[in-house]
């Protein structure tokens, strides 16, 4: 794994839309940090802490966690072990990463994505667990990570983090169970609106760099399907497509395309 450090890379751009995760306390980020504090802390501080877990931490726990993270980008390359040997665990800030069922004939369908929601490694504080699945970068970008044996002891040790952590493994869940429900139950175009919706939420701008392979290899379907479907949502006005780069150019008009496990996975997920 090759990351590279960005620290004081605060690159947050167009925010089109106030997701739900924005709206728990952060008392971190308005508070500053002590006289003659360590750098880490004041690096982090300075660039904004944008991930709704660590800024969900009261201020002590945050503070004695800073120290152990670091800034990372997150390459498209990039591939994470879900397992408990894994060495880090992440708190991605605008990266957007996807959890895959990898099926015998190599085809993947998406069971659920974690960005700046919640954290990904949830397998360090599982104990012996073997994860049947794979998570790879959707949307490269930054994240904050820590060494995994530090996650456990804040996990074993700290209370709030614990309750916050379960509180995540619990929408986590809900998620997979719901992003599993709505494969068997509907349609490729109301999924394709769920997906780009959770994406936009996550991601903290409008644009998305994705190609047509990629969003069928998350969807799950041909990308035939998927080229027809986006051709339509761009003829209707809710994203505009080139090169790789798609627009969101029509929340509510995805709103009204996706079914209702959009708003289940929001509220619960
Ligand atoms: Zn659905």
């Amino acid at each position: 794994m090759t990351n590279q450090l960005t620290n004081g890379d605060g690159r947050w751009a167009k925010k089109a839309h106030q997701p739900f995760y924005e709206t728990a306390a952060a008392p971190a980020l308005t508070h500053a940090p002590a006289r003659g504090a360590e750098a880490p802390v004041t690096n982090l501080m300075g660039a904004g802490l944008s991930n709704a877990f660590l800024a969900g931490l009261p201020a002590e726990d945050l503070e004695r966690l800073l120290p152990s993270l670091e800034r990372v980008t997150l390459s498209a390359r990039e591939n994470f072990s879900n397992s408990e040997e894994a060495r880090h665990v992440y708190f991605p800030e605008d990266a957007i990463v996807s959890h895959l069922v990898v099926f015998e004939d190599g085809g993947t369908v998406e069971a659920a994505m974690t960005g700046r929601d919640g954290v990904v490694g949830l397998g360090a504080v599982f104990g012996h667990y073997t994860p049947t699945h794979w998570s790879r970068v959707t949307v490269p970008g930054s994240a904050l990570r820590m060494r995994a044996d530090l996650f456990r002891q804040e996990f074993v040790a700290g209370e709030a983090f614990r309750s916050l952590l379960l509180r995540y493994a619990a929408r986590h869940s809900a998620q997979v169970a719901q992003r599993g429900a709505c494969v068997s139950r509907h349609r490729v175009e109301n999924r394709l609106a769920v997906w780009l919706l959770m994406l936009h939420d996550r991601a903290g701008s409008d644009e998305l760099p994705l190609t047509q392979e990629l969003i069928a290899r998350r969807i799950g379907t041909r990308r035939a399907g998927i080229s027809e479907f986006a051709g339509s949502f761009q003829e209707r006005g809710l994203i505009s497509y080139s090169r790789g780069l798609l627009r969101v150019r029509d929340r509510e008009g995805l709103e009204a395309v996706a079914c209702e496990c959009y708003r289940l996975i929001r509220e619960h997920g």
